[in-house]
């Protein structure tokens, strides 16, 4: 009757010891103890499961190509894109695939299995689009794959930036970009927004933009953007990513601005590790950190998932696909450290990511896809601490990767011990 069952499984939500069964692709039986087998089954013997990992922010046409054509020396965001103009030409779609097909395979080994990738549509050429089409058909099977066609260089400011992203849209591309803050001025930015907004609408597709990635309190197109949203009727499905200048503005301003961004129902997409490694860099001492309001946001009733945004690419020469290090530098950044706090956390990285990325049948409960993953830790909590071992991912009721788990043995003057970092160092109770 079920084609794998996980046994003696914790949910996110607290409950413990439940079995889980799949069939026909699809979570059939949530329950305490399931009496029939299965030609697969799974032991959690007490660890985490959880629906897998979403990034709703990623750049999949520049991961892993670090040091091509050579390193960002200040480390700034703005090298980083100048480098990134040197690497395009030189880019092929042969090299595109294949970079972006092993950055699936790692993610597919961390249990990340749906990602949102914007596509740089700055050079006419396009093989940027070309290639990562190709890969989101190849990926298909095992990751969900949404593009956002993003006019790196400017929607305005790129000489041919207008005409390549309706291309790329009438490619297949899904979901509209924009990079406002990187226009020439701001009159220019805020009417970007607005033309990127009535592309969306006139295509009836969903917004994505880099917002206010900049340390500029006066950089407010975060607001334009939620205006435009409510006049095209985009409420829900529209998403502002970094908005790292909501940081340093003035708190009166961001007391309007909350609630219009609520209005608007505007999706808000921080990405920890590049927004804490790029901005404040003008700074001197204090140095802001440069992410959005997170708890602010979250406390307004909107609803905030985190990106990775870069792995090993011209912006950030770190990462590993993992988006409980992104998860575990957005509880330092935001200094979101209580227990109820981690699990909004931890919800930023799973169902609210699928909220943004619009996911069909997302979650943890009888009815949704049979996609999950085990972690190598008893609860959320555990499993944000130690960035814990995925054990097993599922993905359609078959498990597509397993790593063992990380079991240290030690020889301490003939007394044999050993630790199970998931399990022997759980604290005993715990509250909510
Ligand atoms: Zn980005």
């Amino acid at each position: 009757m079920f084609d794998l069952i996980i046994r003696n499984a914790n949910l996110p939500d607290g409950r413990q010891g439940f079995d889980i069964g799949l069939a026909g692709g699809r979570i059939a039986a949530i329950e305490k103890s399931i009496a029939a087998t299965a030609g697969e089954e799974v032991d959690a013997s007490g660890r985490l499961v959880s629906p897998p990992f979403c990034d709703p922010h990623f750049h999949m046409d520049a991961t892993l190509s670090l040091g091509m054509p050579r390193m960002n020396v200040s480390g700034t965001l703005l090298e980083g894109i100048g480098l990134w103009g040197e690497l395009r030409p030189l880019l092929t779609k042969e090299a595109l695939v294949e970079r972006a097909l092993r950055y699936c395979d790692l993610a597919v080994s961390q249990g990340l299995l749906y990602i949102r990738s914007h596509v740089d549509t700055s050079d006419p050429r396009l093989v940027t689009a070309e290639a990562l089409l190709e890969v989101k058909e190849k990926v298909a099977p095992y990751i969900e794959l949404q593009l956002v066609a993003f006019p790196q260089d400017g929607y305005y400011r790129a000489p041919d930036g207008v005409t390549s992203l309706e291309r790329a849209l009438d490619m297949g591309v899904d979901i509209v970009g924009g990079i406002p803050h990187f226009e020439r001025t701001m009159e220019d930015g805020a009417r970007s927004v607005e033309s990127l907004c009535r592309v969306a609408a006139d295509r009836g597709l969903p917004v994505d933009m880099h917002c206010d990635e900049t340390d500029d309190p006066l950089s407010r197109h975060i607001e334009t953007l939620a205006a435009q949203t409510v006049r095209f009727g985009l409420q829900g499905r529209v998403a502002g990513s970094h908005l790292t200048s909501m940081h340093s503005m003035d708190n009166y301003y961001v007391s309007k601005l909350i609630p219009l961004m609520a209005e608007a129902e505007i999706n808000v997409i921080p990405n920890p590790l590049i927004n804490i490694m790029l901005q404040g860099r003008h700074d001197t001492y204090p140095k802001r950190r440069g992410m959005t309001r997170v708890r602010e946001l979250m406390a307004a009733g909107l609803n905030v998932s985190f990106g990775h945004d870069c792995v090993m690419d011209p912006w950030y020469s770190m990462g590993s696909g993992d988006m409980l290090e992104v998860a575990h530098m957005a509880i330092h950044v935001a200094q979101m450290a209580g227990v109820e706090d981690k699990h909004k956390i931890f919800d930023a990285i799973t169902v609210n990511s699928a909220k943004t990325m619009g996911l069909e049948g997302y979650g943890l409960e009888v009815g949704c896809k049979a996609d999950l993953i085990v972690l190598q830790a008893a609860d959320v909590i555990e499993a944000l601490r130690l960035k814990a071992n995925r054990l097993f991912v599922i993905k359609s009721g078959k498990i597509i990767s397993r790593t063992a788990p990380r079991i240290s043995e030690l020889f301490l003057g003939g007394r044999p011990a050993s630790i199970d970092i998931g399990r022997d160092y759980v604290p005993s109770a715990r509250g909510r």
